[in-house]
């Protein structure tokens, strides 16, 4: 297992850690300041900035991607729901290529109409059911880009509103399902979602290094306050994060800890240097 006690040189800013503070441009400077060698970005900051900037950016910065985020949503009410569900994806894999990123993760959805609070029903073996049909359709694109897909697999909690493939079990089913032999589909883990499965490490083996495409951490916080936008620093939580990436690398993944906290009530509101130098800190002694 890799020691990651002497620097941060393993980090990866999933940017909608700091996304109330900087615009990506910004976060890019900022990475540079704080010897961060590697982003995950997110498709409206780079929207909000122009795809062209944000890669050029990226280069001129010798950033790397750890993956881009995020693809999916693919359940919808109709065949036009579905096709521009569909399209957008194909633009997310173009823009992914573009920035050069390893991976595009992909938060499948849940059920159609439930995230805008207008749900169409309630039927979540059909949900499941759209979701593989959907990345089935995006995989023929992706796969033609050279460009691989990550399912992240979301906690339960939100299996109703925003990804109805909650555990990692389920979605590597759905890799082997679609792309048996190939390293076209695979997984990312993260551990706010997944650190309370009691198959978490037999399932992080069964991956193997060709599925374990992404690592995200963050800690999970008892009491949480909310179900989207209270996660942790890593260390000030329950998830027992540094035997997870254990298991990751025994599995073969070698890449990037992504750190990826959406924090309303703390992170969110502190100065973006303290927040990444924070993360740097932690990750050395707490993941
Ligand atoms: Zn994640």
């Amino acid at each position: 297992m890799r020691d990651f006690s002497a620097s941060g040189e393993w980090l990866s800013l999933n940017t909608a850690t700091v996304r109330e503070q900087w615009t990506l441009p910004e976060i890019i400077e900022a990475c540079a300041r704080h010897g961060i060698r590697a982003i995950c970005p997110w498709r409206d900051q780079v929207a909000n900035c122009g795809l062209p900037i944000a890669a050029r950016l990226v280069r001129e910065h010798a950033l790397m991607l750890s993956g881009y985020c995020r693809g999916g949503l693919f359940t919808a009410h109709g065949s036009k729901g579905l096709k521009s569900a569909l399209d957008d994806n194909y633009r997310a894999v173009d823009e992914a290529c573009e920035l050069g990123s390893p991976c595009l993760v992909l938060v499948v959805g849940g059920l159609p109409g439930a995230l805008e609070g207008k749900l169409e029903h309630q039927d979540i073996s059909a949900a499941r059911t759209q979701v593989i049909e959907g990345i089935a359709r995006l995989l023929e694109y992706s796969s033609a880009c050279r460009m691989p897909l990550a399912i992240e697999p979301l906690h339960p909690m939100y299996a109703a509103d925003r990804a109805c493939i909650n555990t990692l079990e389920q979605a590597l089913d759905v890799c082997d399902q679609l792309n048996p032999d190939g390293a076209d589909l695979g997984v990312a883990v993260d551990v706010y979602h997944l650190w309370w499965d009691p198959k978490l490490k037999s399932q992080i083996e069964r991956a193997g290094r060709r599925r374990l495409l992404a690592f995200h951490i963050c800690d999970w916080l008892a009491p949480t306050h909310d179900l989207l936008l209270d996660r942790g620093m890593m260390g000030d939580g329950v998830i027992e994060i540094r035997k997870i990436r254990g298991w990751m690398e025994e599995a073969g993944f070698s890449g990037f800890c992504e750190v990826e906290i959406f924090s309303s009530r703390n992170w969110w509101r502190r100065p973006g240097d303290e927040v990444l130098a924070t993360c740097v800190e932690r990750l050395r002694t707490s993941a």
